[in-house]
């Protein structure tokens, strides 16, 4: 290796310890700029990932497949860790439209499946012509 290849490796190294360090440095401005740039762009960034798993939707079934355990594992994991929260959010009203009356959050699907509520739904069809 020639000396002009060491100096330019020296130089390159020390132009890496630099970056690293401005990084260090600014970690907040580039936190808060980073965050400014994904929500100025979130439509862009939303569009490209579901592209991405498009394109690569064999490859992540299959990644799922191999690690199974591991994303059982953090299921239950966020379950316990989230418990209370998941509970109000479960216990939240949600008012329903069609039956204008008030249902849990967590019972909503059942609501919809309901007698009363496919009653109120054909009611309203046939109260308004298409
Ligand atoms: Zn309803």
């Amino acid at each position: 290796m020639g000396v002009n290849n060491i100096v330019a490796l020296e130089m390159e190294s020390t132009k890496a310890a630099k970056q690293k360090q401005y990084r260090i440095d600014n970690a907040d401005a580039i936190k808060e700029s980073k965050k400014k740039y994904r929500a100025n762009n979130a439509d862009t960034i939303k569009a490209t990932m579901k592209q991405y798993r498009i394109d690569h939707k064999d490859a992540l079934a299959a990644y799922r497949i191999d690690n199974k355990d591991a994303f059982a594992a953090y299921n239950r994991e966020y379950a316990v860790k989230n418990k209370e929260k998941e509970a109000a959010r479960d216990a939240q009203r949600i008012h329903c439209d069609a039956c204008e009356c008030e249902v849990n959050r967590s019972s909503k699907s059942k609501h919809s499946k309901t007698k009363k509520h496919l009653d109120s739904i054909a009611m309203i069809q046939n109260e308004s012509p298409h």
